[in-house]
């Protein structure tokens, strides 16, 4: 089962996403935390997370139900930069525990980017293969957990197999799974002898959804057009090449690099990221080719 373990006790246990995308590769080097470059973030305890969110209102597309979510109030949360990887990184509030939206009646749940009507038989679909079992969500909460946003993502990503979503759906729902446990990993001490399984529990999470991102954004490059999760080519490429290092794939890295450093369309920020991408590469090469 792998990624959607932690459904069962949403009464979700029927989805199997052993084989996400059909060309889903097996290798499984292993997992290197990157480098990440953020700022430090000011300690300022008077400002609470729920002064970033509202309850926004909803229109289920599957069962009609009205229903209010938790949601990002616009403009309020300020980015301070991103990682190596693109997550972007925000000062008090992590907004990914936010971008999951859910129907706390019929279960299906859906990233807001791809809140959009379904066809017939994917309504049937989510009936069948998701509220049938579904025993209901906790939506009446002051703020998500870390916990509560990765049970909620993973049921995201039940719907977007059950519904026969696009690649580029499923591999965005699996970057942000990936980028959401990671920003957990952060809150975590991998030292504390308390926090280790989870601490171990996250990491291996963080690796499959990376995984699997990978694999769709693969696919979605092959088979759909741009924008892709949002992302023009060139960024995509580069976030292709970020993640085949991590995986050892060093030929995939480079061609993308090559790619964006020759493009006329990317942005002199993106080829600066992938100038260093190149130095790293360079050096990981040269260092093999020593070993
Ligand atoms: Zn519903």
């Amino acid at each position: 089962m792998g990624l959607l373990d932690g459904l069962s006790k949403l009464g979700v246990t029927n989805v199997d996403t052993d084989n996400l995308y059909e060309k889903a590769e097996s290798t499984h080097p292993a997992l290197r935390k990157e480098p990440e470059k953020k700022e430090e973030k000011p300690k300022q305890p008077e400002i609470r997370e729920e002064d970033f969110l509202l309850r926004k209102s909803y229109d289920c597309p599957v069962c009609e139900s009205k229903f209010k979510d938790l949601a990002l109030k616009s403009n309020r949360a300020r980015m301070t930069g991103t990682t190596k990887g693109l997550r972007p990184i925000y000062d008090h509030i992590e907004p990914l525990k936010y971008e999951t939206i859910v129907c706390p009646v019929c279960g299906y749940a859906v990233m807001n980017r791809y809140m959009i009507p379904l066809v017939p038989s994917q309504k049937k679909a989510i009936k069948e293969g998701i509220s049938v079992n579904f025993q209901g969500i906790n939506t009446d909460k002051e703020v998500y957990t870390y916990e509560d946003a990765i049970d909620r993502i993973t049921l995201a990503l039940a719907s977007a197999v059950v519904k026969r979503a696009k690649a580029s759906e499923k591999a965005y729902i699996c970057l942000k799974g990936g980028w959401l446990c990671e920003s957990y990993l952060d809150t975590l001490d991998p030292e504390d002898a308390k926090q280790e399984i989870l601490y171990e529990d996250i990491t291996e999470k963080k690796k499959e959804f990376m995984e699997n991102a990978y694999d769709g954004f693969i696919t979605a490059m092959q088979e759909e057009n741009y924008p892709i999760g949002g992302m023009d080519e060139m960024t995509l490429n580069y976030l292709i090449a970020v993640m085949a290092m991590e995986r050892g794939q060093y030929d995939v890295a480079s061609k993308m690099v090559a790619a964006i450093l020759q493009s006329v369309s990317a942005s002199s920020r993106l080829k600066d990221k992938a100038r260093e991408l190149k130095t790293e590469l360079v050096a990981i090469l040269r260092r093999n080719k020593q070993q």
